[in-house]
C-alpha cells in the first residue's frame, strides 16, 4: 500500500500516489480461539515445579521427560458445529495440561493478551497453591467474520492498523459455544476424564446463570484471542490472479499467507508452505533465461535449465 497498490480512497487519504486500485487489506481473517476450562485434574505441567535441572538432564541425556513432551498441544481434534458448511469441520480443539501456578495470569497475558487482573481474580487462590489443571483451546477454524488492515501513516516503520473484527458474525459465537460445550461435556461425562468445570465463574460473567449458554457466550467474548494466523490481505481473485501475480501490475507476485482468501480449518503454516512451493514453480516456469556472472542459462521445453 505504501507503494501505491491498494484501495484508492485509503491511499488518497494519506496522499499516496495511486499505482493500482486493489482491495488490499480489505478482508482479513484470523483463527479466533477461546479458553475453555480449567478442570482441576492431575497430572499436569507446572513450569515452576516441573521444569528443573532434573528435567533438563533427562532431556539432554535420554531425550525424555517433561521437556520432550508437547504439553500445550497434548491432544487435538476437529469438530463440525451446527453452523458449519456441511462439507467441512469448523472447529479445532486443542487440549493442554497446564497447571494453575502463580505466574499463569502473566503467562496467559504474554501469550494471548488476556487481562492479568481478571485472571488473578478468577484463579484465586488456586494458582497461588500450584493446583494441577487442564484447559482446552477451542479454535474457530472457519470464521465468518472479516476484519480490515490499513496503513496508520506513510512511515514504513509504523505498524499498520489491524482491525480484526473478531466474532462480529453471530455464527462465530455459536460455533465456539458448540465447541466449548463439547469440551466441557468431554471432561464432565467421560469415565477417563471425569472432572467438573472449575467452580468459579469468570469475573464479568457472574450475572449469567453458571454453565448456561449465555454464560458461555459471555466467557467466549471475554476470553477469545488471536492465534496469529492472519490471512487474506492480498486475496486470490481480488488482489492476485491465479498465478499469484498482482492484478494489473507487471513483474510483481505475492507468495505468502496473505493470498488465502479464506482461512483453512487448521494452522496456516502448512498451507503457506504449499503456496510457497507452488509460487516458486510459477516463478521458475515464467523465467525463460537468465545470466549469472558470465554464464547464460536457458530453459528448454522439458523445463530443464542448460548453459548456453
Ligand atoms: C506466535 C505465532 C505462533 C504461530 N504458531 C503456529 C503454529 O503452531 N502452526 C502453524 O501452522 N502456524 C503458526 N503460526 C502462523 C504461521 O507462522 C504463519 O501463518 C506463517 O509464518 C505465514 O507465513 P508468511 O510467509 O506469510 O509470513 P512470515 O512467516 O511472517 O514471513 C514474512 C517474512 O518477511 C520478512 N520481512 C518482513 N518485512 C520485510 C522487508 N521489508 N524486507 C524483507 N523481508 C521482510 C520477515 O522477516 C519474515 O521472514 C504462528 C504465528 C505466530 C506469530
Amino acid at each position: 500500500m505504501l507503494s501505491g497498490v491498494g484501495p484508492a480512497d485509503h491511499l488518497a487519504s494519506l496522499n499516496i500516489p495511486l499505482v493500482m486500485d486493489l482491495p488490499v487489506g480489505e478482508k482479513i481473517q484470523d483463527h479466533t480461539n477461546t479458553l475453555a476450562g480449567p478442570f482441576l485434574k492431575s497430572p499436569s505441567v507446572n513450569p515452576s515445579r516441573d521444569i528443573n535441572i532434573q528435567a533438563v538432564n533427562s532431556f539432554l541425556t535420554n531425550g525424555s521427560g517433561i521437556l520432550a513432551a508437547t504439553s500445550a498441544g497434548a491432544g487435538q481434534g476437529f469438530l463440525k458445529s451446527p453452523v458449519a458448511h456441511p462439507n467441512y469441520a469448523d472447529l479445532q480443539i486443542i487440549h493442554s495440561a497446564s497447571a494453575l501456578h502463580p505466574r499463569l495470569p502473566q503467562d496467559l497475558n504474554h501469550k494471548m493478551g488476556l487481562r492479568v487482573d481478571i485472571l488473578e481474580k478468577w484463579f484465586d487462590p488456586y494458582h497461588k497453591m500450584n493446583t494441577d489443571a487442564r484447559f482446552g483451546t477451542v479454535v474457530l477454524g472457519r470464521p465468518k467474520s472479516f476484519g480490515k488492515m490499513m496503513l496508520a501513516s506513510t512511515n514504513p516503520y509504523d505498524n499498520p492498523i489491524i482491525d480484526p473484527q473478531y466474532l462480529t458474525h453471530p455464527d462465530d459465537i455459536e460455533a465456539l459455544l458448540y465447541g466449548f460445550k463439547k469440551f466441557v461435556d468431554l471432561y464432565e461425562n467421560t469415565e477417563v476424564l471425569n472432572t467438573k468445570l472449575f467452580p468459579k465463574p469468570v469475573p464479568g460473567c457472574e450475572s449469567e446463570v453458571f454453565k448456561s449458554d449465555d454464560y458461555y457466550r459471555c466467557v467466549i467474548k471475554m476470553f477469545s484471542f488471536t492465534m496469529f494466523h492472519h490471512v487474506g490481505s492480498c486475496a486470490l481473485g481480488k488482489v492476485v490472479d491465479n498465478e499469484l501475480r498482482v492484478i494489473g501490475i507487471d513483474g510483481l507476485r505475492v507468495i505468502d499467507a496473505s493470498v488465502m482468501p479464506r482461512l483453512p480449518n487448521g494452522n496456516t503454516q502448512a498451507a503457506t508452505i504449499m503456496i510457497a512451493e507452488k509460487g516458486s514453480d510459477l516463478v521458475s516456469k515464467s523465467v525463460r533465461s537468465y545470466r549469472y556472472g558470465n554464464t547464460q542459462f536457458k530453459r528448454s521445453k522439458n523445463r530443464f535449465w542448460h548453459v548456453t
